[in-house]
């Protein structure tokens, strides 16, 4: 199993290789108001990832139907990452800082993103990490372990933050991804400095809360965002956009606790299908924003654009 799984993601690789001469991802940032927010998604680039990661466990013609209707036939899909921006009174919050430039050659396109946006990074005040994740965490530092952004403050889920720096960080985790641990050490360590510990209910700026949805990691958070019927910036929580939603019960080899990730899931989807709340997800197709509605005793996300 993790044999096979090795080499797939390392087919996935050489993929994103080759991808690295088609140019960088050139949408328009997607913008909203909420409340007192303001929030811009802004794409990282995006992920090549194997299929099979998807739903190792599910009854394969389900799958597979359903990844035909997503469009994923082959034995790669390219995950998108959407990295949220949030204007509050004076402050400038950045949901997560992408892969940076050492995961992979598809993604760590942020901060040209964010240029060709009219974005100052150096105006960022605030970055809140979902999780420790390569594509959340990596593009915290430069090529020379420097911080990108040395002015910002940095929030951290405590749990988190134990997790990755304790000696259980590989438990769970398929042997090849190691280096995940490694490099979220490196990163962690460059803004150990300049970060806050944070928990499930601190509150950030006035009506932006951190919500706990553990279980894609040991403490993996989402951001809750008052006003209207609500705003979640679910991270990982939920990643595809039929899979997570149809069927929450599947358990993507990506998640570390894989049965906490399905309570989670479902608990997220029945509150956001009751509350009608937007949903911003990391890894749902450009812009990863919507809302969710019940389907057929499970659920359906409905983007906004
Ligand atoms: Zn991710």
């Amino acid at each position: 199993m993790l044999n096979v799984n090795r080499r797939v993601f390392l087919a996935a690789s050489a993929a994103g290789f080759l991808a690295r001469t088609l140019p960088a991802f050139a949408a328009a940032p997607y913008s909203i108001k909420h409340g007192a927010f303001e929030l811009t998604v802004v794409s990282d680039g995006h992920l090549v990832l194997p299929t099979s990661f998807l739903a190792p466990d599910a009854p394969p013609a389900e799958r597979d139907a359903l990844l035909k209707a997503a469009g994923q036939t082959g034995e790669q899909y390219n995950s998108p990452t959407n990295v949220t921006l949030i204007r509050s009174g004076t402050d400038l919050i950045l949901v997560d800082m992408g892969s940076g430039d050492r995961f992979m050659p598809t993604a760590g396109k942020l901060w040209d993103n964010l240029k060709t946006a009219g974005i100052d990074k150096a105006k960022i005040t605030k970055v809140i990490f979902t999780h420790g994740h390569p594509d959340h965490l990596w593009g915290a530092i430069d090529e020379l372990d420097e911080l990108i952004m040395p002015d910002a403050t940095f929030y951290v889920a405590s749990a988190e933050w134990n997790f990755w720096t304790g000696d259980n960080a590989t438990r769970g985790l398929p042997a090849e991804r190691a280096g995940f641990v490694t490099g979220a050490r490196r990163n962690y360590a460059a803004i150990k400095g300049k970060m806050k510990m944070v928990k499930g209910g601190d509150e950030i700026v006035p009506g932006l809360r951190i919500a706990d949805t553990p279980g894609h990691t040991q403490g993996h958070v989402s951001l809750e965002l008052v006003g209207g019927d609500g705003l979640i910036i679910g991270g990982d929580a939920l990643i595809h956009p039929l899979i997570s939603f149809q069927h929450p019960e599947w358990k993507p080899l990506a998640d570390h606790v894989p049965d906490q990730a399905v309570a989670t899931r479902r608990k997220l989807l029945d509150r956001l299908a009751t509350d009608r709340s937007i949903l911003i997800g990391f890894h749902l197709p450009y812009p990863g924003v919507g809302t969710v509605e019940r389907k057929d005793r499970a659920y359906r996300f409905i983007p906004a654009v």
